[in-house]
């Protein structure tokens, strides 16, 4: 039925190349490799504590002084704030993530997917990226949004809980746990509104919780992409995480590959189409990024094994600044998520992250 309401070309209408940068941002080559990812974070201004007590200690001494000079001190220490906040890519306002557990690229390929086929046309995309071992559920979850694989995070098995941990992870971030984006968002844009529906119960423990606004678990993919987009229409979120269960159900009971599976990534496709449809319809449709990926794929009616079938994933992105139509060359890892998200958003990368960001994927800032 939404069908008709789906624009394949949901982008060819908006203005993806930002035609100017401002210059307050990056130099030339910003954009190009990890390799200035990390000169750039070293080039962000750090906090100089040192200057806290001396803005703590002025006020009583200029009490007596015009208006302008007294005023200065906190004209000064709230400049020294708004450096503290972290600056996106120009023209990126969102960021929104679409994970179809168990969607294959097969499953795109074979199956009647008009909105991610629109999507790939107007953005970059492989089909070719990879999932982690063991290809399972929660360890690729958490590796697309922890940045870094399960030889660092830890988490090898379905089995990990917070409290049930075989192997630590190599860092702790500030929410007691390996440190996911969702963590890095609200330490580096503490302002930021931070969303998360999650078709599967098992996703919920894989992040800092209390960095994330909006936590909701509803039952089925319809739903869960229902409460999605009330939340996009209510509140704009900076960043949205939307995880959808069914391909993988489809999988599991009727074989990767067979027409109920594909029927399956069908529906996500129509879901995914709703998405595009509310981010247009609720001004968010120019300075959003969307990415659609999964955590693996899959074989027969199992995944977690050792075959292309179940290691190989789609990502597709599409937003402002991001090449249209363009394949990616580059290799892409499930944690070049993390790092992609952090990019766009101009935080800096914590201890512990080997992901880089999907550079390639966007234009080169002039
Ligand atoms: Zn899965």
């Amino acid at each position: 039925m939404f069908l008709s309401a789906v624009s394949p070309t949901f982008l060819s209408s908006a203005p993806y190349h930002v035609p100017t940068h401002s210059g307050s941002h990056n130099s030339p080559s910003g954009l190009k490799t990890c390799a200035t990812w990390q000169d750039r974070r070293n080039a962000r201004p750090v906090p100089d504590h040192d200057s806290r007590p001396i803005l703590k200690v002025l006020p009583p001494l200029v009490t007596s002084m015009p208006i302008l000079p007294r005023l200065l001190p906190l004209l000064v220490s709230s400049v020294f704030l708004l450096t503290l906040q972290a600056e996106n890519l120009p023209g990126i306002r969102h960021f929104v993530v679409i994970g179809c557990d168990g969607m294959s690229p097969d499953g795109i390929e074979h199956s009647k997917t008009p909105v991610m086929h629109g999507l790939m046309e107007h953005g970059s995309f492989t089909l070719h990226a990879r999932a982690v071992m063991p290809t399972v559920s929660s360890p690729n979850w958490a590796s697309m949004i922890m940045g870094a694989g399960p030889e660092q995070h830890g988490i090898t098995s379905n089995e990990w809980e917070t409290n049930k941990i075989e192997i630590e992870p190599i860092v702790r971030g500030s929410g007691g746990m390996f440190p996911t984006i969702f963590g890095l968002v609200r330490e580096q844009k503490p302002t930021a509104y931070q969303a998360v529906f999650h078709d599967w119960d098992g996703f919920g423990r894989l992040f800092e919780r209390a960095s994330v606004n909006q936590i909701e678990h509803p039952e089925g993919p319809t739903n869960t992409i229902d409460r999605a987009i009330l939340a996009l229409k209510e509140h704009h979120p900076e960043f949205t995480f939307i995880h959808l269960d069914h391909v993988d159900h489809a999988g599991h009971t009727f074989g990767w590959k067979s027409p109920e599976y594909y029927a399956a990534v069908e529906v996500a496709d129509r879901l995914i189409g709703q998405v595009v449809d509310a981010l247009k319809q609720h001004g968010m449709g120019d300075d959003t990024v969307l990415l659609i990926t999964a955590d693996h794929g899959g074989k027969g009616t199992h995944h977690g094994g050792f075959t292309m079938e179940e290691i190989e994933i789609p990502w597709i992105l599409t937003g402002p600044g991001v090449k249209p139509g363009h394949s990616l060359k580059t290799f892409v890892n499930t944690y070049d998520t993390a790092a992609t998200i952090a990019y766009a958003f101009g935080l800096q990368p914590p201890a512990g992250w080997i992901a880089r960001p999907v550079t390639e994927a966007f234009e080169k800032v002039k």
